[in-house]
């Protein structure tokens, strides 16, 4: 794999392109306008400065990785020569589905569409692509540059080759790929979410204030950070949606439910 296309250049977007180009890879970075994609690659400047100003880069490998980020608003011909796709677009899953079946049309047939969805099922993204066995979950952390871990989510369908070239390649890029199968929040968002949920809560009955509540969760539970903090660090109403998209996918239900009864099949074959 050498063309990386990533779609979105906000938050997450820019991140995941810093990450591929500072490893060698070329980059294309698809937003919808001029000015959002000079907000990202302004974005992976200000970061790759840092690096430089910490030590840890120099600067002529800072000049080499934004040189390998060609940055473009049209899509089709972003992804039409690409191995991979990481699409990292807004949160929503009309849009999802849209970019995914543009990008299924447009790529070439052995490319890798992956999503960095934090609560939409793979499955029902693979679902309008033509090539289901071929689209999987690259879920990055946000800072990408810094956190190390990439959930990678095996769709319904998603082959094992995939999977593997997926796990081999975040290693690649120096994270720490976890296999995960698809099913609401994933596992970060499974048990991160409803810990959140439960942190609002205690405060809500009075158990104890802000501070005393995640103190608790830093001091005795070794959390870097506690989770009202956390809660505010990525948005509440992210946390609200995440957990609010998950009722609203109902084959996600259904692919499990065949699941424990053993007469689905299982993306493992
Ligand atoms: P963001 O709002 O910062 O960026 C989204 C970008 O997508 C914007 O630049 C927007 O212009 C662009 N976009 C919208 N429609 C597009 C289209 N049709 N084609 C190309 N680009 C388009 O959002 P974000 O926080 O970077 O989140 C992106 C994805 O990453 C979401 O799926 C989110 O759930 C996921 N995610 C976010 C975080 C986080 O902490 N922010 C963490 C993990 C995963």
């Amino acid at each position: 794999m050498k063309n990386i296309t990533v779609i979105g250049s906000g938050t997450m977007g820019n991140g995941i392109a810093h990450v591929f180009a500072q490893c060698g890879y070329n980059v294309t970075l698809v937003d919808i306008s001029k000015e959002a994609l000079d907000r990202g690659i302004a974005t992976i400047t200000k970061n790759l400065d840092r690096q430089v100003t910490k030590g840890t880069l120099t600067e002529a490998d800072k000049t080499a990785t934004l040189a390998r980020i060609a940055p473009v608003t049209d899509l089709s011909a972003g992804v039409s020569s690409a191995d991979l796709v990481v699409e990292a677009a807004t949160e929503n899953i009309d849009l999802k589905l849209k970019i995914f079946r543009d990008i299924d049309a447009a790529a070439p047939a052995h490319c890798i569409l992956a999503s960095n969805t934090s609560s939409i099922s793979i499955t029902r993204i693979a679902a309008v692509t033509k090539r289901s066995d071929k689209v999987i979950g690259m879920h990055f952390m946000n800072p990408v540059p810094v956190m190390k871990l990439v959930e990678v989510i095996r769709g319904y369908n998603t082959s094992d080759e995939v999977t593997q070239a997926v796990m081999q390649l975040s290693m690649k890029l120096g994270k720490a790929p976890v296999e995960v199968n698809d099913y609401p929040g994933f596992v970060a968002n499974k048990i991160l979410m409803p810990m959140i949920n439960e942190a609002i809560i205690t405060l809500h009955e009075g158990v104890a204030g802000v501070e005393e509540i995640d103190a608790v969760m830093k001091l005795g539970m070794a959390h870097p950070m506690g989770p009202l903090r956390l809660a505010d660090f990525i948005g509440l109403d992210v946390c609200l949606s995440r957990i609010a998209g998950w009722f609203r996918q109902p084959e996600i239900c259904t692919v499990s439910v065949a699941r424990e009864h053993g007469s689905g099949r299982t993306s493992r074959r």
